[in-house]
């Protein structure tokens, strides 16, 4: 536990903590929507600084980040609590989480950075759970990452306050961020939160050069209609560019949170989108078997092959500047 930063008082006696943009205004004793930030006396703390949950050396493309580093390892770091609720969710256990619950030792920042230099990763990630909750712990280990020489990822479902976001933008070198609807009534129902500030923050993100890739989750009769998923790619393509990289992920019903009654997608569904994505213009459309490798949207020249079931990635035909050395086109890729 840790005071927190991205806080200030209120007249009312409150503390409203500025780390999202639910702007939680939390009496004493209380915590706000994530559970994992609590005034205590008058001061706010975040529970979960240092409270590492899952730690391990994944492929950077199960982020997922398939234009960034592509086939390196990068070092999976999260801790406890989420500002959404998301039915769907498949890290509950952790998402849903407080730190009362558990019992976590301390891990120094230094270590998580120790770790991953051990493990032999090109680059460290805050994933797992939502980043923006542990911000106060994930900036103090990316500035060490960066000390370090490794690259630095942010994964996250996009509800970062513009305070946050523009503390950790200097520090963050790719971003994976959820879209999960383009309906603000599935945020509200789903999640616990609003559409509009996730897309002012993409919009910010894309307009930054930070490198962006944005994932959707297509949950049956939830987040798959094909209107929606128009409305979705033709934002991507004219608000955040065509060269963005689009992740289509399989809704499974397994190990959700709830929604055991909805079945799993279709191969049609996720056909039907990734063909929704190409006619919008997105160059790079990911959906798993037969659409996981890169090919140069120019010449059609196959710049990285993917074995998606096992995470293997060769990268057959990329420039040092992450372009097609074929045709010149850029390709979005930073090696
Ligand atoms: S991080 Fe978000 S959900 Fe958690 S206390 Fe702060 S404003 Fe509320």
């Amino acid at each position: 536990m840790r005071r927190a930063d991205f806080c200030h008082e209120t007249p009312d006696g409150k503390i409203q903590c500025d780390l999202c943009c639910h702007f939680c205004r939390i009496l004493p004793g209380r915590s706000g929507i994530c559970k994992v930030r609590r005034n205590i006396a008058g001061s706010l703390f975040s529970l979960n600084f240092g409270a590492v949950v899952t730690a391990s050396a994944d492929p950077v493309e199960k982020k997922p980040l398939h234009h960034f580093m592509p086939g390196s390892t990068t070092w999976s770091f999260g801790a406890p609590g989420c500002n959404f609720t998301c039915a769907n969710s498949q890290n509950w256990q952790n998402s849903q989480a407080t730190p009362d619950g558990l019992s976590i030792p301390v891990t120094p920042p230094e270590t998580v950075v120790a770790d991953a230099l051990r493990a032999g990763c090109r680059s460290i990630s805050c994933t797992s759970t939502e980043p923006t909750i542990y911000a106060e712990y994930a900036l103090e280990v990316l500035k060490l990452a960066r000390d370090s020489g490794l690259g630095t990822i942010w994964v996250s479902n996009g509800y970062l306050s513009p305070l946050c976001l523009d503390t950790i933008m200097p520090w963050v070198d790719a971003i994976n961020v959820d879209l999960k609807s383009m309906d603000d009534a599935f945020y509200r129902r789903n999640c616990g939160a609003r559409l509009e500030p996730v897309l002012d923050n993409l919009r910010r993100i894309s307009r930054s050069g930070m490198h962006l890739e944005v994932t959707t989750l297509l949950i049956p009769g939830q987040s798959d209609h094909p209107s929606m998923i128009e409305r979705m790619t033709g934002f991507i393509a004219d608000e955040l560019g065509r060269g963005v990289p689009w992740h289509i992920i399989p809704f499974r019903p397994g190990i959700s949170r709830k929604m055991q009654e909805i079945a799993a997608s279709s191969r049609e569904s996720i056909e039907t989108a990734w063909e929704i994505g190409r006619k919008a213009g997105l160059f790079f459309i990911y959906s798993g078997e037969g659409h996981s490798d890169t090919v140069c949207p120019r010449c059609g020249r196959t710049a990285i092959q993917r074995h998606p079931r096992i995470f293997g990635t060769t990268v057959v035909s990329v420039d040092t500047e992450g372009g097609c050395p074929s045709c010149h086109a850029s390709l979005s890729i930073k090696m």
